[in-house]
C-alpha cells in the first residue's frame, strides 16, 4: 500500500506557465526551480518547462543539478556565485550570475576567463536584502560594460518586498525607483516574482521570474492559485491506517492535548512531520476522504494524525485515501492553519513522500 504521495500534475505545471504569459504577454519567463522546485522535484519540473526561457536557482548545486539531468537552458543564479574559484565552472555550463555587490564584482574584474560572462545586475530598491545601493548604480554599471570578463548584455534586477499586498505602495515606489535609474538603459529589466505578476504589470519589464505561481499556488495573502486561473500542481495524499472509537474524554495522542466531548471515531492516517506536514498545524485543520471534509485532532506526529471522523457517516475505512491538500483542499488554507506561507509546506515534503509525476 502506497502512503504518503505526492502526485505531481504536469499539465497543471503547463497550464500555469501558459497563464505566467497570460497576465505578462509581452515577458521572456525565468521559472523559479529553486528549493528543488520548491519541493516538486527539480529535474522532473524543468523537463516540463519547455516553453520558459531560462531557469532560475538559488544554488550552484541546484544549476549544477539540471545540467546533469541534461538541461540546456540558460540557468539564472539569483544570488550569483560565492567563490571565485567557481567561475570557471559558470562559464563551462553556461550560468549565468547575479552581481549584487562589490566583492562579486572585484572577482569577475580579476579573473582570468576564456570568455565573458552573462551578468544581471541586482539593484536594491526597497528590499534591502541583496543588491547594490541605487547610488551605485552608474558605477557598477560602467565597469560591468568596461570589464571584458562581464558579456556586454548585462541584464537589470530588482526584487519586491511586499508585492503580495495590493494595497501596499511600496511596491509601486520600487518600480519608479527602478524605472528613474535603468528606464533610459537599453538592456533587459527583469523585475517581478510571481506577486509582481499577477497583481503589478506596471512591473513586468522585459523578463519575468515565476516561482510559487508555476506550482499553481497564489502569492497574494488570502487568495487562492483558482482565483488567478492557476491549477495546484502538487497533491499531497496517504491513507487511513486504522479507524478506532474513543471514549468521551479520552485524551488523544502526544501530551493528551485533545479530547472528545462524546464518544467518536478516529481514523488515523499516515502522515505526520516526518513527511513534511506542518506540525504546528492547529486542531481543527482540514483533511479530505471521499470528497467529505473532516478535522485534524490532537498532535501531528513524525508518522500520523488523528482525523475526528465523528460517527462515521460515509464509512470512512482503512486503505481509503486522505488528501492533505490538493484542487479540492488548497495548499494556501493549510497553510494559514499552520501559521504559515504555502512556499514552507511545499519545500518542506520529505524524501520518505514518493512522487507520482502524472501528464
Ligand atoms: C524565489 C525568488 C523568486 C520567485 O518568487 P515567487 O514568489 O515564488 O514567484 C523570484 N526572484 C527571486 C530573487 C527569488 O529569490
Amino acid at each position: 500500500m502506497r502512503l504518503a504521495t505526492a502526485e505531481i500534475n504536469l499539465s497543471a505545471l503547463a497550464h500555469n506557465l501558459k497563464q505566467v504569459k497570460f497576465f505578462a504577454p509581452k515577458c521572456k519567463v525565468m521559472a523559479v526551480l529553486k528549493a528543488n522546485a520548491y519541493g516538486h522535484g527539480l529535474v522532473k519540473i524543468a523537463q516540463h518547462l519547455n516553453d520558459a526561457d531560462a531557469f532560475a536557482v538559488a544554488r550552484i548545486d541546484e544549476a549544477l543539478a539540471l545540467r546533469a539531468g541534461g538541461l540546456t537552458k540558460p540557468i539564472v543564479l539569483l544570488e550569483g556565485f560565492f567563490n571565485k574559484a567557481d567561475l570557471p565552472l559558470l562559464l563551462a555550463n553556461n550560468f549565468q550570475t547575479i552581481i549584487h555587490d562589490e566583492n562579486q564584482l572585484a572577482a569577475i574584474e580579476s579573473a582570468q576567463l576564456e570568455a565573458p560572462i552573462r551578468c544581471w545586475l541586482k539593484v536594491n530598491t526597497g528590499m534591502h536584502r541583496l543588491g547594490i545601493a541605487p547610488a551605485q548604480f552608474n558605477a557598477f554599471y560602467n565597469r560591468l560594460q568596461t570589464t571584458k570578463n562581464a558579456h556586454n548584455t548585462v541584464n537589470l534586477m530588482t526584487h519586491f518586498s511586499c508585492a503580495d499586498d495590493i494595497n501596499n505602495h511600496k511596491t509601486a515606489q520600487q518600480v519608479s525607483l527602478f524605472q528613474s535609474l535603468v528606464g533610459n538603459i537599453d538592456q533587459a529589466h527583469c523585475l517581478s516574482n510571481s506577486a509582481g505578476i499577477i497583481a503589478w504589470p506596471s512591473g513586468h519589464g522585459d523578463w519575468v521570474r515565476p516561482g510559487l505561481m508555476l506550482y499553481g499556488v497564489s502569492p497574494m495573502a488570502n487568495q487562492v492559485g483558482q482565483q488567478h486561473g492557476l491549477k495546484p500542481v502538487m497533491r499531497l495524499t496517504t491513507k487511513v491506517i486504522a479507524v478506532r472509537e474513543v471514549a468521551a474524554h479520552e485524551a488523544v495522542g502526544y501530551g493528551g492535548r485533545w479530547q472528545s466531548e462524546k464518544p467518536t471515531q478516529l481514523a488515523v492516517v499516515a502522515m505526520g512531520y516526518g513527511d513534511g506536514y506542518p506540525r504546528h498545524a492547529k486542531e481543527g485543520t482540514p483533511v479530505m476522504i471521499a470528497g467529505q471534509r473532516y478535522a485534524i485532532v490532537g498532535s501531528v506526529s513524525m508518522d500520523m494524525i488523528s482525523i475526528d471522523i465523528g460517527n462515521n457517516l460515509h464509512n470512512v475505512r482503512v486503505g481509503d485515501e486522505v488528501i492533505m491538500w490538493g484542487d479540492e483542499l488548497p495548499v494556501e488554507e493549510i497553510a494559514k492553519c499552520a501559521d504559515t506561507i504555502p512556499y514552507e509546506l511545499l519545500c518542506n515534503i520529505t524524501p520518505r513522500v514518493s512522487y507520482q509525476y502524472q501528464r
